[in-house]
Formats: C-alpha cells, structure tokens, sequence
C-alpha cells in the first residue's frame, strides 16, 4: 500500500478514534469470527481434497484468504485444544492437559482462573464478545464464559451435546451428573436455560450467530462459533441426510449430513457478513479442535496418519483457514506449520492488545507470514505432550519425533517425503533425533503437571457406535 494511503488511513483512523474509540471499521479494530468444529477430519473439507461431502462455504475462507496446509492444535482431544485456543498457550504449561469431568461443583475442573482468555484481552479494548456453542472449559460457575471474558453465551458449558431437542431431557445444570447426562441438559442463554426450540441444534447455533453479527454490527465484535458438529452422537436430519443419499455407509452418511449442516451455518455466518457490509474487515478464521476419530463418527483424516488422540498427524493436525480481505491475501496455500496458538498472536498484534507479561503467548503473528513481508518459519517447533499417556510430538521443519506412549523409542519421520509417517528415520538419522529430543527435553521442563484428575481417554471410546 503507497504510503499516502496509509498516511490517510491513520489520520482518518485518529480522527474516528477521537469522536468513535470502538468504530468497527477501524483498520486495526477488525471484527473477529472463530468458526471451530469438533471432531472434524483433516480430510473432511473441500480445501483439503474431500470429494464426498461438499463444504463450499468452508471452502470460500480457504479461497478468499488462506488455506493452512499444516495447522496443528495443542493437544489432540477437545478441552485440551480450547484452552490452548482461547490462551494462546500450550495448556500443558498449566495443567490443562486432561479433558475435564462434568462437576458443575468444582472450580478446579476446567480452565485455570489464573489464565487469561483473548475474550478477557478483547474486552479491555472494547470488543464485544460472544461464544455460540460448545464451551468445554468448565461447569462451575466460575467457570462459566461470562466468567471468562465473554459477554454472550448460547449454546452448552459440557464437551457435547445431542442434537435433538427432544433429547434435551434436563433443564438444571446441577441434573446432569456425568458427562453423559449433560448432553442431554437444555442449552443455556447467559446463565439461563432455554426450553428446547424445534430446531435442529447446528441450525439453532448458526442462527444465534447471525443473531449476534447482526446486533452488533456497529461495535467491534468477537465471536467464538464453536459448533459441537460433527462430534458423536451422530444425529442429522433429513434435510441433510438426503444430500448424502449416495453414501452407503450409515456412519459416514449421518457424518456428511452433520459437516453439510455446519457448512450451511458458515454460509450464513459469510452472508451475514456481506450483507451487512463487514466482510472486508473481518478476520475470521476456522479449524477443527483435533483430528478426526475414523472409527467413531466417519471422518478421514488422509493422508495423515492416525486420529484423536494420537500423535501422528491425524490427531493434532487439522483443516485450517483464515480469510481477512483486507489484510490476508486471497487464494494462498501457507505450508509452513502454524498452530492454533497463532490465532490469539495474530489478534493481539493487529488490535495492539494489551497483554500481561506474567503469561507470555506460545503463538506468532501471521499476518507478516501470509503476506510475505516474512520468510523462514513462524515457529522453531510445534509441540505436543499427553501426559498421562507418557506421549510426545516434536516437529522442527520437515522432521517430526513422534513417541507415541510412554517409554516408546522415539521415532523420526520426514513429513516432506513421507506425510503418512510410515518410515521411522531414527536409526538412519541419530543426530536429528538427537536435537530433537533436546528441543522436547527443555520444553518438557517449562510445562507442569495436569492440575485436575480429568476423564481418563479409554480405548472403549474408540468403538464404532450405530449412526442413528
Ligand atoms: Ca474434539
């Protein structure tokens, strides 16, 4: 941009600030959306190669901003993933490295208080806040999102939810008494439960995230549209099942049906957007929070190898796109590795942020990377660690050290050559295990225990239940 230009911006952005601080079009005061999805294969969007399922709105992020080639989330279950999202932190560093039980009595099950969410960050620079969906981080109520930054919440404080209102059998949160039953509880509207509508929960998300871009489009606004979709159990109606008829596998077929619904949600999200004039400066950006699990609810994470859970590629690497028309470029594919931790970086630095030194970011600033003002990587490594399970992920450029449990000798892949991690280089390349193992050695030591006991993550979680 000639300087003139920006000179102009910057002026007309003072004289704004002077009379609107909070003025939404503010060039570093971009609206922000956040579109996750649970549970959704690496190989499950249109971006990333699938055929079967078509996702064009998904799509048009990656086409009118940037597809993340590699973009890995902290840790490859739920809660984990979203707490590292919303602190821009590795969540192993405090102690969130379980996904946490149902207790709606305990304050020490979910989010540490002594972390800092980007809600809270934005809140002091005048955004408004939202979170739609699935929070994930805590039942205790002060736990709960208005809690931690957010000023609306819609949607369900547990790790999941059935997606038939008829199947919203538990009005109280103090009624669900495992995680089980809190997918069953009515969804909640701030602190409030809502009697079950007659929608089917994906559409009803979508629905109160337009609701929110419309009501606030005069105020810079952060919404956190965390749909539980495709996350089990798998339920979709027939509106999106009768897409997918010429899927024969039940699972896969209720899994097309739940992402297509999903897909049709963003649609509208972006159509909000446009209508109301916004699109341009708006940052949004989609990922799902782990891998996909194959065996439970359809998803493919080809050509990655494994799933949740794991890892391998397939648990933490996930379907990965941001657009922002008037900073990001269109149309490009970034293939360096980028984490979710980057999405809090990213923000802060544009909106200048005020950050608290006590709890540095693990992120980095994207927005010099996919414009190329710079080359060489964001990241000298992307990390993983599941504690209970002794397992660890280094990934320094093309090399990746996986141990996949404890006590494991640890393994050395070439992602460049062998994406699928079928060729363990250890032996042939010791001195790059050897720097790897360091680089795993000193972040180890940076990081602390889980600080609550969590739900243990079981093998029986892996069988294949029944599409229904
Ligand atoms: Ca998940």
């Amino acid at each position: 941009m000639p300087h003139r230009r920006l000179a102009l911006l910057a002026l007309l952005g003072l004289a704004a600030a002077s009379v609107l601080p909070l003025r939404a079009a503010a060039p570093d005061r971009p609206n922000l959306v956040v579109i996750v999805t649970d549970d959704h294969g690496y190989a499950d969007v249109g971006f990333n190669g699938c055929t079967d399922i078509p996702t064009p709105h998904l799509d048009s992020i990656a086409r009118r901003g940037v597809r993340f080639s590699s973009g890995y989330v902290t840790y490859s279950v739920c809660s984990p993933s979203r707490a590292g999202l919303l602190t821009g932190r590795y969540p192993q560093r405090f102690g969130h490295e379980r996904n946490p039980r149902f207790l709606p009595a305990d304050r020490t099950a979910g989010l540490p208080l002594s972390e800092t969410t980007l809600a809270d960050t934005l809140g002091k620079i005048g955004y408004r806040n939202a979170i739609v969906g699935k929070w994930h981080l805590g039942a205790h109520p002060d736990l709960h999102p208005l809690k931690r930054g957010f000023h609306e919440f819609f949607g369900m404080l547990g790790g999941g939810h059935r997606y038939f209102p008829a199947e919203y059998t538990l009005r109280e949160t103090a009624q669900a008494k495992s995680e089980a039953d809190s997918y069953r509880l009515w969804l909640m509207r701030n602190h409030e439960p809502v009697p079950p509508s007659d929608q089917y929960l994906t559409d009803e998300l979508s629905d109160a995230a337009v609701g929110f871009i419309a009501r606030h489009r005069d105020t810079p606004f952060f919404l956190y549209l965390a749909y539980n979709a495709p996350h089990a159990p798998l339920q979709a109606t027939e509106k999106y099942l009768s897409r997918f008829s010429n899927l024969t596998d039940p699972r896969r077929r209720t899994y097309a049906a739940m992402v297509s619904a999903v897909d049709d949600g963003v649609g509208r999200v972006l159509a909000e957007l446009r209508r109301l004039g916004l699109e341009e400066n708006t940052l949004i950006f989609f990922l799902s929070d782990n891998g996909g699990p194959t065996t439970v609810n359809g998803s493919r994470n080809t050509p990655l190898r494994g799933n949740k859970g794991d890892v391998w590629e397939g648990g933490f690497r996930v379907p990965f796109a941001a657009q922002w028309p008037a900073r990001f470029p269109a149309g490009r594919t970034y293939d360096r590795p980028v984490s979710s931790l980057d999405i809090f970086a990213t923000i802060a630095a544009v909106t200048a942020a005020p950050l608290d030194p006590a709890r540095p970011l693990d992120g980095v600033n994207l927005l010099p990377f996919v414009n190329g003002q710079k080359a060489g990587a964001p990241h000298a490594a992307i990390y993983l660690r599941k504690f209970d399970q002794g397992a660890f992920a280094v990934r320094r450029g093309d090399f990746k050290l996986a141990i996949p449990k404890r006590g494991d000798t640890p393994q050395l892949f070439n992602l460049a050559s062998d994406l699928g991690e079928t060729k363990d280089l250890a032996a042939a390349q010791a001195s790059v295990v050897a720097e790897l193992e360091a680089l795993r050695t000193a972040w180890n030591a940076r990081l602390v225990e889980p600080v609550f006991a969590g739900l243990l993550e079981s093998p029986a979680a892996k069988k294949a239940p029944k599409a229904k």
